[in-house]
């Protein structure tokens, strides 16, 4: 089968490939290197023109490992992911100094370099030198799950692993560079995410997918993880002059150093930990649960709304409290304070129920 996959997909590189990508013309270890590098996360399309601004900025490893990082930065700006831009940077330093501005061809030593994987190690080798390397990115791991119907995610050690020994078997001895292009450009153009174009591929008629019609099952889908719901009170209190009682958050953790609404834990009553915090309160009314989503978990808010009474001057310390009002420009303010504060001043408190405004 390894053959047969090969050359038909080679036959099809052949009338059908990417032949013209700027980083196949005057090829190198470098230049290929850089393109694997801004394609990990971004289209071939929106990458060409970085690329080229790139190469006429740093032309070779020497160029780029004595640049500034701000420059390097810059010729980045606006292709996102910038760690790629500052593991070029590091590693182009490292191919001065520890391979004596050659970049390596070893397998190892390519693979050592920060921001390079194994698939990235192998593209390079392959592309610039003709090793025989497999290659498993993105494109790749899509075309091998349905071809071999490979089932689970492939993020999944277990998978990877039987992929991995998929692309092995499939990589030709010769012509490694065109098949490596090949099987990307095949990802890239027939075997699609949404609309794979069977019909058109060189090789569908040993696809145990499109033999099976299964096609749309594969590759599996990422495993939704349940995302962790924590649950707080947030006190919206208020003073005479309508102000809002603000806490500074410490500098870390989230909304570090913003400016926030005091957090009572869900289980304690307001009233009795204002009480030992701050005074004493009325409160007024609760709001329906407002929904706050971080990357690795959602908060749950309820906002209590409540005024002082009396406050505790011995217990409010003032380097972490402060009242605050439409005209105060002290420090930033966390993004679900913003939206209650907005929410409280358009007035979707009936103004019977708003604690302290003022009449005539
Ligand atoms: S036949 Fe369809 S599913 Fe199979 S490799 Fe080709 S494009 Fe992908």
């Amino acid at each position: 089968m390894t053959n047969q996959f090969s050359e038909k997909l080679l036959s099809w590189y052949d009338r059908h490939g990417r032949k013209d990508l700027p980083w196949q013309k005057e090829r190198s270890a470098y230049r290929v290197w850089v393109s694997e590098i801004m394609l990990q996360q971004t289209q071939v399309a929106t990458v060409i023109p970085y690329y080229t601004n790139f190469m006429q900025r740093f032309p070779d490893v020497a160029a780029l490992a004595n640049a500034e990082l701000d420059d390097v930065l810059q010729h980045w700006s606006g292709l996102g992911y910038y760690a790629r831009a500052r593991n070029l940077h590091k590693a182009a330093q490292q191919i001065r100094d520890q391979h004596a501005g050659q970049f390596p061809t070893d397998y190892e030593a390519v693979l050592a370099l920060p921001g390079i994987g194994r698939s990235t190690a192998g593209a390079i080798l392959a592309q610039a030198h003709g090793q025989r390397h497999p290659i498993l990115d993105g494109n790749v791991k899509r075309v091998l799950t349905r071809y071999f119907t490979v089932a689970g995610w492939p993020g999944e050690a277990a998978v990877a692993g039987k992929l991995w020994a998929h692309a092995d078997a499939l990589t030709p001895q010769t012509r490694v560079a065109d098949y490596t292009q090949a099987i990307m450009d095949l990802g890239a153009i027939i075997c699609t995410r949404t609309k794979p174009v069977c019909n058109l591929c060189p090789v569908s008629e040993t696809c145990s997918a499109h033999r099976e019609n299964s096609v749309a099952r594969f590759p599996t889908e990422r495993p939704k993880k349940q995302t962790p719901v924590r649950k707080i009170q947030m006190l919206i209190l208020l003073n005479d002059r309508e102000e809002f009682l603000l806490e500074r958050r410490p500098p870390v953790g989230i909304w570090g150093g913003l400016l926030g609404f005091p957090e009572i834990p869900i289980a304690e009553n307001p009233a009795d930990w204002a009480e030992q915090h701050i005074g004493d309160i009325v409160v007024y009314e609760t709001w329906a649960v407002m929904r706050h989503t971080f990357s690795h978990f959602h908060l749950d808010i309820t906002p209590v709304i409540a005024v002082l009474i009396n406050t505790r001057p011995q217990v409010m310390d003032e380097s972490r409290w402060l009242w605050y009002n439409s005209s105060s420009t002290v420090g930033g303010l966390a993004a679900p304070v913003k939206k209650l504060m907005q929410h409280y001043q358009a007035g979707e408190l009936h103004d019977a129920q708003r604690p302290m405004r003022k009449t005539g």
